[in-house]
């Protein structure tokens, strides 16, 4: 690899100053990511162990992307590089150091649909009247406390006791949520200096993609880990930053700044991935912020094309627009698919477009929507998945234990749950008292209902441990337990759903064999699989390079397309009517959404304006996104959507879907 041959001046100076703190806060498409990428090649070759070498991406893709990219510049397999998101990096901890605090190493990751059951069931315990609460304010509160972006206030302290039983809860069933990731391995390291010694000694050389959209927790994680060494890079732009609303602040480059004070700087300002055009207007735009670092960015490339906008009638027009430019680009000037982007506010703009995608036979993938693991029939093999892997789990439990209908009545269930409230014991601890004890107080039924399940649970737990056997034991216990029969019996009305559903499971056995299969699976197992699928819950099993993105902003950062169509460019869309309601200044931030849509854009940008929409069954008028009116009018060229009849006939939209399932 000649590192000067494959970056400019400045990009070299970043990739090859590898000892003490940098700091590299540059534009869009400046090659940061890529700087990141050769800087890991280039210490390979300089003979720095990989075990050494950690690298955190924002996503699953991009952390994919980037080992796989290290690998092809030094041709080697690297089993021991590091490059993971701050959460899959948390579980990689946790993993290895939780029973240091009293956690079991096979604990489960609960998403939100667990949470929200979590919650319920802490509530039901305290006695908690959940009836006029909305389950997502209070994990919101939870979260706040939990990360440290809140204390407890004359509103809030009211869900205190709650929290307790929350928390109390999620040990009882060694299971840890999504902040748990970040906050557990920060607790642990701050309270075990030998723990953080093993770390600080293991990674000498850190490296952080997106840093402007790292937590507060996620600094501190990333100073615990890097204060050893202090070889730490991050790489970030401030103008991108999108994610405060999540509590990531890019505050955090002043914190840099003040904890690495010998750090040196690094600032790249050639853009290599937009035409002058795309760029011009990036710029212009992201300059009526106020509150950021000024930047230059230039860039060689010559534009072909103005930015392009058109003006639909309503949703169904807009997609039939996007669909055919797709289509006649696609054809005249040979863009394979998987070179569109077609990227959205908010995920409820998907669907028209999906049906029309659906409907022209265009493919596509959608990212950062419902994710196919929350489809119910998905969710429930997951459950079983867990409550193998870790029987304590309470809320995987609840959730089988009556699918399919095995006959546990709610009365068997409540002395069920006070037998566990009781000990403080688990469900499954108080299933096992339950049906084995000599006193227990249940009747014979139940305790014959009772224990088949155990007897499954048990049947199927080593089957499903042992290696590499996750598939084959999934489709066993399907069978088992008869779930075509379950959804034949769910959906008396309707014979085309179970088999949808029944079609998804395949895919999902069949996803789980891929994965057991691939050699760069160095320890394909129960556990490893399942934190996987719960830190990629945004992802569709499928990677196919094949199909059109579509996708939301938020999952779009760091990626490019040749050409891309943004969607909605409404007010009350972009920017969003709820970021401003809650507080004007947020408006920036909704700006450099704005922003960092647009510079997804390589040679092409087309953007779509409504003129009504219909928005929850009401038809509504709608104005242009003012963030138009900031970009140079000369850069813009309006082109026609003409109106499409056929398109406006109804269509259904779970029948396409089904189509592209490969159903019925
Ligand atoms: P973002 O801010 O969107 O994350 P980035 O700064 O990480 O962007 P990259 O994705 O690394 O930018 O680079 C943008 C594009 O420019 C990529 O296709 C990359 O390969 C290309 N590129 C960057 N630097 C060079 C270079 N020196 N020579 C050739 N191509 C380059
Ligand atoms: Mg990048």
């Amino acid at each position: 690899m000649n590192l000067k041959a494959e970056l400019n001046q400045k990009q070299y100076i970043a990739a090859s100053t590898i000892d003490g703190p940098l700091l590299i806060i540059a534009g869009a498409g400046s090659g940061k990511t890529r700087v990141i990428t050769f800087r890991i090649a280039h210490m390979l070759e300089m003979g720095i162990p990989q075990s050494q070498i950690l690298a955190l991406t924002f996503t699953n893709k991009a952390a994919r992307e980037m080992a796989e990219r290290v690998r092809e510049l030094t041709g080697k397999k690297l089993p021991q590089l590091t490059v993971s998101t701050f959460h899959a990096f948390g579980v990689k901890v946790l993993r290895d150091t939780i029973s240091s605090i009293g956690y079991k190493d096979n604990f489960s990751i609960y998403d939100t649909v667990d949470q929200i059951s979590l919650l319920k069931e802490s509530a039901r315990e305290i006695r908690f009247d959940m009836e006029d609460e909305n389950p997502q304010n209070i994990l919101g509160i939870f979260s706040r406390i939990k990360t440290k972006r809140g204390d407890w206030d004359e509103v809030t302290s009211y869900y205190q006791g709650l929290y307790a039983s929350y928390q109390r809860h999620l040990k009882l069933y060694n299971a840890v949520d999504f902040d748990d990731l970040i906050m557990l391995p920060i607790h642990i390291l701050d309270t075990h200096p030998e723990i953080l010694n093993r770390y600080t000694e293991r990674y000498r050389y850190i490296m952080v993609d997106e840093f402007q959209d790292t937590s507060m927790g996620q600094y501190r994680f990333m100073k615990l880990l890097a204060d050893g060494s202090r070889n730490i890079c991050v790489v970030g732009d401030d103008d991108q930053s999108i994610y405060s609303w999540r509590g990531a602040n890019y505050e955090n480059i002043i914190s840099f700044e003040r904890d690495y004070p010998e750090l040196k700087e690094v600032k790249l300002e050639q853009n290599y991935r937009s035409t002058e055009t795309i760029l011009e207007a990036a710029n212009t735009l992201i300059a009526n912020n106020t509150n950021r670092k000024g930047k230059q960015l230039w860039t060689g490339t010559k534009s072909m094309n103005k930015i392009e906008i058109a003006y639909p009638a309503n949703e169904r027009d807009e997609a039939q627009f996007i669909a055919e430019q797709i289509k006649g680009i696609h054809m005249r000037d040979s863009i394979k698919f998987g070179e569109f982007g077609v990227l959205i506010r908010t995920n409820t703009l998907s669907r028209a477009i999906e049906e029309l995608f659906l409907m022209e036979n265009i493919p596509y993938k959608m990212s950062g929507g419902t994710s196919f693991y929350q489809r119910k029939e998905i969710k429930d093999m997951i459950c079983y998945m867990r409550i193998l892997a870790n029987p304590e789990d309470d809320v995987s439990l609840l959730r089988i234990l009556n699918v399919p209908r095995r006959g546990i009545g709610a009365r068997t269930l409540e002395q069920l749950r006070s037998l566990a409230d009781m000990h403080d014991w688990s469900l499954h601890t108080a299933i096992q008292a339950a049906v084995y004890a000599t006193d227990s107080p249940f009747s014979e039924r139940a305790k014959t209902d009772l224990r088949s399940f155990l007897q499954l649970i048990e049947a199927f737990r080593p089957k499903i441990l042992s290696p590499r056997k996750i598939a084959s034991t999934l489709k066993e216990l399907t069978d088992a337990i008869d779930y075509w029969e379950y959804l034949l019996q769910e959906h008396p009305k309707d014979e085309k759903i179970p088999t949808w559903k029944w079609r998804n499971i395949e895919i999902f056995i069949q996803s789980i064999e891929d994965y057991e299969k691939n050699p760069d699976n160095m320890n394909p197992s129960l556990f490893n699989y399942l934190n996987r699928i719960s830190l990629t819950t945004k992802d569709e099993p499928d990677d196919d390079e094949g199909k059109v993105n579509l996708m939301t902003i938020h999952s779009a950062k760091g990626l490019e397309h040749e050409v891309v169509f943004l969607a909605g460019v409404e007010s009350h869309i972009i920017p969003h009517a709820r970021a401003i309601e809650d507080d004007p200044a947020n408006i920036e931030e909704e700006r450099r959404l704005f922003y960092v849509a647009i510079t997804r854009a390589k040679q092409r940008l087309i953007m779509t304006s409504c003129r009504s929409r219909k928005v929850l069954r009401e038809e509504m008028e709608c104005l242009p996104s003012p963030f138009l009116e900031e970009l140079p009018q000369h850069l813009l060229q309006e082109t026609e959507a003409a109106a499409d009849v056929e398109a406006a006939e109804a269509t259904d939209y779970f029948q396409l879907l089904r189509k592209k399932l490969g159903g019925v």
